[in-house]
């Protein structure tokens, strides 16, 4: 029997998710079919509920229901509960709800195994203190980095995640523009590139062989990455394979099968250039 798949979210008509399942399955020869749904603000309990209840076996969550998604769930894994935000749910044979978090596991994968960065002992800088950035923060503290500076805006919520996840690693919390001497890898965790937007960071972030990584992907360089270009930074990473990982580790979570990311990543590039 055909297994019934979906990511729900608001908006959801750009999610490349459909694409990237559908495609992991014919690799894979998995069956099952692999929708958007398009959920209203505030409904997402009662339409998750509907879902499951007419077969759904899994579902992948996005912007804004994270939250919601977390709190629907019936058991969590470790790392899901340390984001209180889940990108993942799938139904047990029992009927419970599973949920996981594949975000941080995604941009860990796509930084060391895709692009061979290098995080353990490393300088790392991470912008943001939203659900993403929640999300990263295990998987990458894991990695054993020298020290991991949580850079934000509201420089309360980064105190607030310092505080949290203290116990994994040295984390320490920041203002933009106090961010302490030069990282070796600067990750934007941030919306703002979304709306044209750069952190106000002082130049002092960078050094000889800073990489820096937008979690945001689009076409040709994000905002954030053609600043850091700029500024003289060779290597600029987007979250396209991120994108992709966080993916299959959800397909892996579901399907008990790994697919090969690296064809449906390049699939994506050559589209995008066509955007
Ligand atoms: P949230 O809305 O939860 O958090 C947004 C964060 O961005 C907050 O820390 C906010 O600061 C900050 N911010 C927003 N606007 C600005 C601005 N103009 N200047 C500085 N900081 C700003 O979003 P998410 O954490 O869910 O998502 C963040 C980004 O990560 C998005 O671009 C999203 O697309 C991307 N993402 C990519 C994934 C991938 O697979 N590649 C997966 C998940 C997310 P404050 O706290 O002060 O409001």
């Amino acid at each position: 029997m055909t297994d019934l798949y979906a990511v729900a979210g608001n908006p959801i008509g750009h999610s490349k998710s459909p694409l990237i399942h559908s495609t992991f399955a014919r690799q894979t020869q998995q069956d099952l079919l692999y929708k958007a749904l398009l959920m209203p603000l505030g409904e997402f309990a009662a339409k998750a509920e509907k879902f499951f209840q007419h077969g759904g076996s899994g579902l992948n969550v996005t912007v804004p229901f994270k939250e919601d998604a977390f709190r629907f769930a019936t058991t969590h894994t470790p790392r899901a509960l340390r984001a209180q935000a889940v990108n993942t749910l799938k139904k047990m044979p029992d009927g419970s709800i599973l949920a996981d978090n594949t975000d941080g596991v995604g941009l860990v994968r796509d930084l060391t195994l895709n692009h061979q960065v290098p995080l353990a002992g490393k300088r790392i800088l991470l912008l943001g203190a939203g659900g993403a950035v929640r999300g990263v923060l295990q998987p990458l503290l894991e990695q054993q980095p020298a020290e991991l500076v949580i850079a934000n805006r509201t420089v309360s919520k980064a105190e607030q995640l310092a505080r949290d996840f203290a116990d994994l690693g040295c984390v320490t919390a920041s203002s933009f523009a106090d961010v302490p001497g030069a990282f070796d890898l600067i990750i934007n965790g941030t919306s703002a590139s979304l709306g044209g937007e750069l952190p106000p960071l002082p130049l002092t972030v960078f050094k000889d062989g800073t990489v820096t990584y937008d979690m945001m992907y689009g076409a040709g360089r994000t905002v954030f990455n053609q600043w850091a270009h700029e500024q003289g930074v060779t290597i600029t990473l987007d979250g396209l394979g991120m994108l992709v990982e966080q993916a299959a580790e959800a397909f892996y979570c579901w399907r008990g099968v790994r697919p090969d990311t690296a064809t449906v990543i390049q699939r994506l590039r050559q589209e995008r250039r066509t955007y």
